[in-house]
């Protein structure tokens, strides 16, 4: 099912926690909502879900206005941060439940439940838990079971808040995969909630990336990543180094490194930030050439396969983040309070419209 956001607004009292939302997710996408605390990704996702109405705007299923229906009537799922199952039922009655509480008629008979609910189970890989109750399972399995739950009664949209966010680095890990296999498996649209830019970019088909009620950017994970539109957006995306400067005859300057800028810019002196992940730094222990950043390593962490290296500029005294291979590090013996060079790869450079 198609799902379009079409100017939403809404207000708590004065406080505009949504500024004009518009958005489309298609039919069997992953789409996650990413975004700091408070930029109104549960807002929005409750308004999806028809739990709280907005202001002005629309909320469209496969071309039907679903604004005025209540949660009842649209056919999503969901599942929420707190696993919150049913202490006093096993696994198999946690599961079975949402189908047991359906209107008569639309009610499956006892056989037609059982057959289900063991599909679900299968489905989540966990046959052989359904007579355990929540506090014999691991959060992981709690979890897993909310999942299965909200899928029981067939919804065409399964809306998450947080699913995981309540879980150790591991199996969040083990989780969020696990949940891009089950979605491309089910019949499904699924809307996603999370303020863990790593979990987004390793589980959506689309990044939706809000802030302060209002949408910075939408692109796959590849899209908001590279190319991210502003400063907001690359800053939360991830580590980065920025750098200001102000255009010069069409180039900016960091250290002797001269960038190009993007060719509205050229001709108007106005503010630069360049800027370059970590991981994209380049360093050399020559200068090679005229362009370069002349640096201090400050400090290495070099545990596991990534080597984290601070560098103090000599020109400035500002920092950079680097990450480069163990097998470089080693290659260049690298070491503490040594003088390197930053080479000209890789920098961006962006000129915010709004300077
Ligand atoms: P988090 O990651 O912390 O859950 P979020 O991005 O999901 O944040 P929302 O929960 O959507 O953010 O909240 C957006 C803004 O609206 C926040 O400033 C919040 O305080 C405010 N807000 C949310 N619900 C209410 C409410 N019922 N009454 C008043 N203000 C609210």
């Amino acid at each position: 099912m198609s799902i379009d956001i079409l100017n939403i607004t809404k207000h708590f009292d004065s406080f505009e926690a949504l500024s004009d939302i518009n958005l489309k997710i298609n039919t069997g996408e992953l789409v996650a909502l990413l975004g700091p605390s408070g930029s109104g990704k549960t807002t929005l996702l409750r308004i999806i879900a028809g739990l709280e109405s907005a202001d002005k705007g629309s909320i469209i299923f496969d071309g039907e206005d679903n604004t005025q229906k209540s949660t009842q009537d649209r056919k999503v799922g969901f599942v929420f941060q707190h696993y919150a199952l049913f202490k006093h039922m096993n696994v198999f009655e946690n599961i079975a439940f949402g189908l047991k509480v359906r209107p008569s008629k639309l009610r499956p008979g006892k056989e037609e439940i059982n057959k289900k609910v063991h599909e679900l189970l299968s489905l989540i890989k966990m046959e052989e838990l359904a007579k355990r109750y929540p506090a014999q399972l691991s959060g992981g399995q709690r979890q897993r079971i909310a999942l299965a739950r909200a899928l029981a009664v067939e919804p065409k949209v399964l809306l998450l808040d947080e699913p995981f966010g309540a879980l150790d680095a591991k199996v969040r890990k083990d989780l969020r995969r696990w949940l891009r296999k089950l979605h491309d498996e089910y019949p499904i649209t699924s809307v996603f909630v999370t303020h863990d830019q790593e979990e987004a970019l390793d589980v959506a088909d689309r990044i939706v990336i809000l802030n302060k009620g209002k949408i910075e950017q939408i692109g796959t994970p590849e899209e908001v990543y590279d190319n991210p539109v502003n400063p907001f957006v690359y800053n939360f995306l991830g580590n980065v180094n920025l750098f200001h400067g102000r255009v010069h005859n069409g180039k900016v300057e960091i250290g002797s490194i001269k960038l190009d800028v993007p060719e509205h810019a050229e001709t108007r002196n106005k503010n630069a930030i360049s800027y370059i992940r970590p991981h994209d730094i380049e360093i050399s222990l020559e200068a090679k050439g005229n362009e370069f950043i002349a640096a201090e390593i400050v400090f290495i962490r070099a545990v596991g396969p990534i080597v984290n290296l601070e560098l103090k500029r000599l020109d400035c005294g500002d920092y950079i983040e680097a990450e480069i291979s163990k097998e470089k590090y080693r290659k260049l013996g690298l070491m503490e309070k040594q003088k390197i060079y930053v080479r000209p790869r890789d920098f961006r450079v962006f000129i915010p419209e709004d300077y």
